[in-house]
């Protein structure tokens, strides 16, 4: 791809934890739009194994090599969020043919909301496109020893401790 970048973009989940599917996402969008910020949604109603802060300090570490990445934590609707960064565009991730029903859904709602912003999807890599933040949490949960240590398989190297840390439920300490 040439140098030229599209203008900038936010790319909004709940990100807990972050994994291998949403780091790639980032690593593509950061190479297709000027700046990217990641936004960690907080959902006061969810009950979520990392706080939004943990979440944007690990997205942070294993961002660490893309400046033209950042990362903040928001409450309400993606679109105003995305207003507030000044990004014209809603960077979506989509794996699976169920995932397009869902995001199809809510691209014609933001439009709605915001009709000056677009939504853009980038198809997970085949690689990472069986993926997810629950399966990742179960999997944390209920493996044992060697189960436990492929966990790397699907999340970056520096979610992992956190990660086993927090559901063995000695993790308060493990991230900051
Ligand atoms: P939410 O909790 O709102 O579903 P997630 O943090 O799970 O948010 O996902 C945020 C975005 O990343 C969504 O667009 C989702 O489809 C995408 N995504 C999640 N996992 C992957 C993956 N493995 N590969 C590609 N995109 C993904």
């Amino acid at each position: 791809m040439g140098s030229q970048k599209f203008s900038d973009a936010v790319y909004v989940g709940s990100f807990d934890p972050p994994t291998l599917g949403h780091l790639d996402i980032i690593r593509r969008g950061a190479q297709l739009f000027q700046k990217l910020t990641v936004g960690i949604g907080v959902n006061p109603d969810k009950q979520a194994l990392f706080t939004p802060e943990e979440r944007v300090k690990l997205v942070k570490e294993m961002t660490a090599d893309l400046p033209n990445v950042a990362v903040e934590c928001f409450e309400g609707l993606s679109v105003n969020f995305a207003e507030s960064c000044g990004a014209s565009v809603l960077l979506r991730g989509v794996r699976t043919v169920s995932d397009i029903e869902l995001e199809f859904t809510m691209a014609l709602t933001n439009r709605t909301l915001a009709p000056d912003q677009e939504t853009v999807f980038l198809m997970a890599s085949e690689k990472y496109s069986h993926i997810s933040s629950t399966l990742i949490r179960q999997i944390a949960r209920m493996g044992q020893g060697s189960t436990a240590a492929k966990l790397d398989k699907f999340v970056p190297t520096c979610v992992t401790g956190p990660l086993l840390d927090r559901v063995r439920g000695d993790g308060s300490s493990s991230i900051g």
